[in-house]
């Protein structure tokens, strides 16, 4: 194919262009002339960024070109250009990163968080392997899971529950059951502490419930409040960032809410059921799969009570989810 000829004046205009993103790059402090100073992404929608300061100022800020995705939960260094504006020059290594494949084009949610806050409720009833699930995808994203049974109120399911959160219980994740009735357990506050924790759960398990009782901002940022007990809905289209009154923050995003991960290696799955591990390599075959095979020691477990039957076969959906996944 034949090479498109520029003329002249379009080539002294791209030499021009790249000249000053060169010195740009170079020395973007000299670019600016203003002092580098660290912040922390608190929302993000797509170039534009919201940095809080050290003063806990809130600066408007475009990101670099070169620095690729900027998110939510990224420590940065940034740059004033004129009052709450600025430039964000740097990104902080990253702790964990959180993104989403698409089928043509991956899109990144947030940065550094520590914990996902998997919340379930009696109604919607979850499917039996839901919740183990978003376990799943914790692990799987190197987060702490700490899961949030809400609606307790409605008594009807809670043995179902139970026996489930007795299960995860004794693998030393913590549960909490929540009720918009009554106040939080100081435990769970405790347990968010000192995290950047984000909340995943279906529709309808009073996800934005929590967060505005947890921050009460959360809902006069985001406005419109359902007619349902005046609570609810919030209609965030952007990622963002809550900090806790007693410490801690919630990264709250439409992406991440309902994110069902699983491009996992099947051969994999096995590790992010942490009660399993100490059967490893305990298996007639070698390379066990844990599904149906003879000699298994995983079901032997399961059939001892050893480990909960309901995690195995959670682990058996998603290995035939993470299978049909890997065929597209
Ligand atoms: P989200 O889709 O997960 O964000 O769920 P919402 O926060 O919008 O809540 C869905 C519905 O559940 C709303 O009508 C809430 O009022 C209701 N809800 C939230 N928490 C509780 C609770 O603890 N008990 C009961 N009975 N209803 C709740
Ligand atoms: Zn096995």
């Amino acid at each position: 194919m034949p090479k498109r000829r520029l003329s002249q004046q379009q080539k002294r205009r791209i030499a021009a262009k790249q000249q000053v993103r060169r010195e740009s790059l170079d020395s973007p402090q000299d670019a600016l002339n203003t002092p580098l100073q660290p912040g922390l992404v608190i929302s993000h929608l797509g170039k534009h960024l919201l940095v809080e300061a050290t003063d806990g100022s809130q600066i408007h800020c475009d990101s670099r070109q070169n620095l690729g995705s900027v998110v939510t939960g990224d420590r940065v260094i940034w740059q004033g250009i004129e009052e709450n504006r600025g430039v964000v020059v740097s990104i902080e290594p990253r702790t964990s990163f959180i993104e989403r494949k698409g089928a043509y084009k991956t899109k990144a949610l947030a940065a550094n968080v520590t914990q996902l806050v998997i919340v379930c409720a009696l109604n919607p009833k979850p499917q039996s392997c839901t919740i183990d699930r978003y376990m799943v995808l914790a692990y799987h994203l190197g987060l702490n899971p700490i899961l949030i049974v809400n609606k307790w109120d409605l008594i009807d399911e809670q043995e179902w529950f139970n026996e489930r959160i007795h299960a995860y219980q004794q693998i030393g994740i913590p549960v909490f059951t929540t009720s918009q009735e009554c106040s939080f357990n100081s435990k769970l506050l405790q347990t968010l502490n000192d995290q950047i924790s984000i909340l995943v759960g279906q529709s309808g398990v009073g996800k934005s419930s929590l967060l505005n009782r947890l921050q009460p901002a959360a809902m006069a940022e985001t406005g419109e409040i359902s007619e349902q007990k005046g609570l609810g809905r919030h209609t965030t289209t952007t990622t963002k960032l809550y900090r806790l009154p007693n410490g801690g923050s919630i990264i709250d995003s439409p992406g991440i809410r309902q994110f069902q991960f699983l491009a996992i290696e099947p051969s994999q799955l096995f590790n992010y059921f942490p009660e399993f591990t100490e059967y490893a390599g305990q298996c007639g075959f070698r390379n066990c799969k844990h599904l149906n095979e003879p000699d298994c020691a995983l079901l032997a477990a399961a059939q001892k009570g050893k480990i909960a039957p309901f995690r195995l076969d959670s682990y058996t959906t998603i290995y035939q989810e993470c299978v049909e996944q890997q065929q597209y």
